[in-house]
């Protein structure tokens, strides 16, 4: 059993004074690591330790800061098999999988440290130039990093780099399922030299992240999870007026229209739902097609999902791993269930593996209404729902009918109408041909009950800001001292 009771506190690791829980290998279903949960007094060093070390960074160069985060960057790509691994062995991914998002991650530190110098404010001349306005873009302070288990390191980056790239400072909560690659993140940073209390990751359960997000000292949150979490978060949010950005789930619609790039869009179909067996947050989860080769997608799509190979996550031949913990794999066969009883019609899979553990089969529900409970709720595993359409109007239609807003895909050669169809779908990110790919340039964040804040692109950098207006008056006037000045 791998030890991980150390969180990274003030510079040093010390043991959290809680009690310790354990990781479950979803693959082997046997505890793999132990880590001691973060009590109160632990919650309050850590981000006493990030007030105090917000003073110097703050005032830390660009040049100095940057070279910190890439040289963090450099580390995890040097560790980079290692890191997979451990991802692997908390959250039963594929290795090749968790390989390529922590290179993301890597990147992500990257993207922001060559930020630093180009953070800029702007120069509003006002009347006559008697006068004018200058705008900076100062930190916050102690960012509370709250992420979830489907992608620790890749969330995380999401978060920490444009946070620390802003000035601010950090206190990471990971989930319980999967601290262990934060951890290694931790001793990465003390092994660069970040300074004492920049970086600080407490572990343990909801209860851990509770006292991080109701802490006084805490300036901003920012959060990944589920809804239901969000709404305590933002209610901790708004009791300390602090900023929090909520990164929430989908039911992503992918659209395929009769004129699709067909090969691409049924394999963009198939990766967007049963890529990390369908936890993702973007899951193309309802795939919409048009009523002229609905039969026919239907079809190529059962088959393509019988014939996905399941097993060992750590097996470069394996295309879907296990799912992430019994809790979950027990929610998504409840899931299958409902969409039984709502009269879907199941065209592939539908039950948990011949292979046993926590494997659960490809599944494809064909013709299901888009008001039943598989169209409506979030199953995070891999279960499809495809549902047909006759026009552009109706395909947009059934896309916004749903309380989420994350995600969207549209496959269509005629780019005229991919671009209009994706300008009507109220989300955050429409792939137009493509399906889950990212880029540390292309801001991501929901519409509706997704979330709101953004994370990647110069708009998280800006998330993470606060902005100063400083007016200068450059005449030699005395004013009215009882009248507003403008
Ligand atoms: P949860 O909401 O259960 O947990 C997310 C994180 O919040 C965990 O670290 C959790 O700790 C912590 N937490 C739980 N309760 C509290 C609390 N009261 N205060 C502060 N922190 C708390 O989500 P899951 O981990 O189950 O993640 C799945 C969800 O995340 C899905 O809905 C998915 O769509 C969404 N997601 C969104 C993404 C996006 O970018 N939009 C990306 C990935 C996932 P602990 O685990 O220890 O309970």
């Amino acid at each position: 059993m791998e030890s991980y009771r150390e969180q990274l506190i003030d510079g040093e690791l010390v043991r959290g004074h809680g009690p310790e829980f354990e990781s479950i290998n979803p693959y082997t279903e046997k505890p793999w690591a132990v880590f001691t949960e973060a009590d109160e007094g632990d919650v309050d060093r850590a981000v006493t330790a990030a007030e105090r070390a917000f003073e110097s960074w703050r005032k830390t160069s660009g040049v100095e800061r940057a070279r910190l985060m890439n040289a963090l960057a450099d580390v995890i790509e040097r560790d980079i098999d290692r890191l997979a691994q451990i991802e692997t062995n908390d959250n039963g991914k594929l290795i090749k999988e968790n390989r390529n998002q922590i290179l993301f991650a890597a990147r992500n530190f990257r993207f922001y440290a060559g930020y630093i110098d180009k953070i800029a404010g702007e120069v509003k001349t006002m009347d006559a130039y008697t006068s004018f306005d200058f705008t900076v873009r100062e930190p916050i302070g102690v960012c509370a990093l709250i992420t979830a288990w489907n992608s620790p390191l890749q969330l995380l980056s999401n978060k920490l780099p444009p946070a620390l790239a802003a000035g601010n400072t950090a206190v990471i909560k990971p989930s319980e399922f999967t601290s262990a690659s934060t951890l290694e993140l931790a001793s990465l940073a003390i092994e660069v030299g970040f300074p004492p209390g920049v970086i600080n990751v407490i572990t343990g359960f909801g209860s851990t992240g509770a006292l991080l997000t109701s802490h006084p000292g805490v300036g901003k949150i920012s959060f990944t999870g589920g809804i239901e979490t969000a709404k305590r978060i933002a209610a901790a949010a708004a009791a300390n007026i602090v900023p929090c950005s909520l990164e929430l789930g989908g039911k992503s619609a992918n659209i395929i229209f009769e004129d699709a790039p067909y090969e691409k869009a049924i394999a963009g179909a198939i990766g967007g739902v049963f890529a990390a067996a369908g936890q993702s947050c973007v899951a193309g989860s309802r795939l919409l097609v048009q009523a002229s080769i609905y039969e026919r997608v239907v079809e190529d799509i059962a088959q393509w999902a019988s014939r996905i190979k399941l097993g060992d996550p750590t097996d470069a031949e394996t295309q879907m791993g296990p799912i992430a913990f019994r809790g979950h794999y027990e929610r998504v066969l409840a899931h299958i269930a409902d969409a039984l009883e709502d009269g879907s019609r199941l065209v592939a899979g539908g039950h948990p593996a011949a292979l046993g553990g926590l494997f659960i089969e490809p599944t494809v529900f064909a013709d299901v209404d888009n008001s039943s409970r598989l169209a409506q709720n979030e199953v995070f595993g891999p279960i499809l729902a495809i549902i047909p359409f006759d026009d552009e109007a109706e395909a947009i239609a059934i896309a916004n009918d749903s309380r989420f807003g994350l995600a969207g895909g549209v496959w269509s050669k005629d780019v005229t109408r991919a671009l209009s169809v994706a300008k009507e779908i109220r989300s955050g990110i429409i792939w137009v041909n493509t399906y889950r790919t990212s880029a540390a340039q292309a801001p991501s964040g929901g519409f509706k009950q997704s979330g709101y804040g953004r994370e990647r692109g110069t708009e998280a950098l800006l998330d993470y800001t606060v902005v100063k207006s400083t007016l200068v008056d450059l005449t030699d006037t005395v004013r009215d001292p009882f009248v507003l000045g403008r």
